[in-house]
């Protein structure tokens, strides 16, 4: 299979393999550009987010507990401390993954500038040939 022809951003050759009738990877394929932004905010954040709920319906039993007296006002609090430091660690991871998906953004548009001022300068040297050519055909005519 060939190899990607785009260049990371350390300056090394892509080693993955191209994709299909492409010379580019499908990471370095700007097609794929909105799905891999898709891809990488339905990862951890909504990982994150679903530890959250079953989280909330622990403590709503508690509160159903103290009020019931199946729990003494103590044990309600002890407990719903216990689900608060759970909740405050899973925002957290939330909080880490809202960053991620913000860096992967930057870096997409690092690479979608570069592909765009590639495309700048092969459009200047296809005008700069294209005056060339007009110039010549002037002096012929
Ligand atoms: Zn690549």
């Amino acid at each position: 299979m060939q190899q990607c022809t785009a260049t990371k951003k350390n300056g090394d050759r892509c080693a993955a393999p191209a994709q299909g009738s492409s010379e580019l990877c499908w990471a370095h394929n700007p097609l794929n550009r909105t799905k891999r932004v898709k891809t990488a905010s339905r990862g951890g954040r909504g990982k994150a987010a679903k530890r959250i709920q079953p989280l909330w319906d622990e403590i709503r039993t508690v509160i159903a507990g103290v009020e019931s007296e199946r729990l003494t006002p103590p044990q309600g609090n002890t407990m719903i401390r216990g689900f608060h430091a759970l909740i405050l660690l899973a925002r957290l991871e939330i909080e880490k993954a809202e960053l991620e998906i913000a860096e992967r953004r930057l870096d997409l548009d690092v690479e979608e500038r570069t592909e765009l001022r590639h495309r700048l300068e092969e459009l200047e040297e296809e005008i700069d040939a294209r005056s060339t050519m007009n110039g010549h055909r002037r002096l012929g005519a």
